[in-house]
């Protein structure tokens, strides 16, 4: 055996299993197709949103809370400051769904909150253009993750701890049996007890059964310029998540001060190939962008001067598939994150580790089981 645990894709997830399945004393091989902290998939853009007020559903509020923990935890032990709390502002009109699915996980989890009125908020935050029927809510277990860092120096702390890290080793086979996995990678085979498949994106690729289930999408990331420097620092703007009509504005300050990191969301983008996501950007999506933060963020310069493009897994349900997989002894998976996982990530390393070596966990995970879609047979 090479290995007792295998995880193809070290990203964002892989690279958190890595962590904690090494802290258990687990022998850990690891593959990563580019190198560690790449930006070519979900984890590139120096930072992602944390929110425990979540509109995806009550259900991730646990998950998230011990996620929290787990940040502090990798923080601590890798000396690597990863996650700002600087609040979060939640912004839509006060009927629409989502902000009711928001409000039910503060009422289920008694979640640390304000909720303002218009003339509150227009008075506390200016840069933001709020409309008459917005309702607006500060979760004040939100902030801001930063990417690359969190995925290295989960990495670097599984390699510490005797993991073993295969990089710009891409897998192009897996086959499974009861005795454990066989891997083919760049010409080589390997053999391990058990394998955990982080793939994100590319995860069809290697496991065809799931193109319906897991598919790939293009999201933009844009940074714009502030008209007063001294509004968008990270303790006078916290990250907001602004929701109109059909489309979604989220962003975060950056980490300086200098700037603010903006993502519009509305028709998705679906990527039919991984290896050939176009990261170049349209004018087209950069005029939609300008428009919507000159309507919304009157405090921002309205043209990006950044833009660049990542990718993420979804399903058709935007709920991760977290598990065994029901068709292949020994191989389980962490995937279709769908826009929202990596705040999640070190939860689930954590989830899909304690699968592998306890065979459960004690996290409800119900609604990410495997077994909600039916493509195994
Ligand atoms: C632009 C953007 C903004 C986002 N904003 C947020 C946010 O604010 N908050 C939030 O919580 N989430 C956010 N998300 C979602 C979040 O980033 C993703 O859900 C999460 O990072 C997915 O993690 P992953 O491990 O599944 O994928 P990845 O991090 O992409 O990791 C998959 C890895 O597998 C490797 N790989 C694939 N196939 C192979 C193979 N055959 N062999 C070897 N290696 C392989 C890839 O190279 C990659 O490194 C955002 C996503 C994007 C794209």
């Amino acid at each position: 055996m090479d290995a007792d645990v295998a995880i193809v894709g070290v990203g964002s997830v892989g690279s958190m299993a890595a962590w904690q399945l090494s802290k258990k004393g687990i022998s850990v091989l690891g593959f990563e197709q580019y190198g560690i902290g790449h930006d070519r998939s979900a984890a590139g853009g120096e930072s992602r949103l944390f929110r425990t007020a979540y509109m995806e559903g009550s259900e991730y509020v646990p998950l998230l809370q011990e996620s929290k923990i787990l940040w502090e935890q990798l923080e601590k032990e890798s000396g690597s400051s990863l996650l700002t709390l600087n609040g979060g502002l939640m912004i839509g009109e006060a009927e629409s769904k989502v902000m009711s699915a928001i409000l039910k996980s503060i009422n289920d989890f008694d979640l640390a909150h304000e909720r303002l009125t218009g003339d509150q908020a227009r008075k506390i935050y200016p840069q933001f253009n709020i409309f008459n029927d917005d309702l607006v809510i500060l979760d004040k277990n939100a902030g801001f993750i930063r990417p690359e860092l969190a995925v290295v120096s989960a990495t670097q702390q599984a390699i510490e701890n005797g993991a073993k890290i295969k990089r710009y080793t891409k897998v192009d086979s897996i086959s499974s049996d009861e005795k454990g996995v066989n891997i083919i990678a760049e010409d080589s085979s390997y053999k391990v007890r058990k394998l955990i498949v982080t793939t994100g994106a590319w995860t069809w690729k290697l496991l065809p059964f799931l193109k319906e289930q897991v598919i790939a999408r293009r999201l933009l990331l844009t940074w714009f310029t502030p008209k007063d420097i001294s509004k968008v620092t990270p303790d006078k703007l916290p990250i907001f998540a602004r929701m109109r009509d059909n489309f979604r504005l989220t962003g975060a300050p950056t980490l300086d001060g200098s700037m603010v990191k903006a993502s519009y969301t509305k028709d998705p983008q679906f990527v039919e190939e991984p290896f050939n996501l176009y990261r170049d950007v349209y004018p087209e999506e950069l005029k939609q962008i300008s428009e919507s933060v000159e309507a919304l963020l009157p405090g921002l310069h309205p043209d990006p001067v950044r833009a660049s493009a990542y990718m993420d897994a979804y399903t058709p349900d935007n709920h991760a598939i977290v598990g065994e997989l029901p068709n292949m002894s020994n191989v389980m998976i962490a995937t279709g994150f769908s826009g929202h996982g990596f705040k999640l990530s070190p939860v689930i390393g954590k989830i899909i580790s304690d699968i592998c070596t306890d065979g459960k966990t004690d996290s409800d995970i119900h609604h990410l089981t495997p077994r909600r879609f039916n493509p195994y047979t």
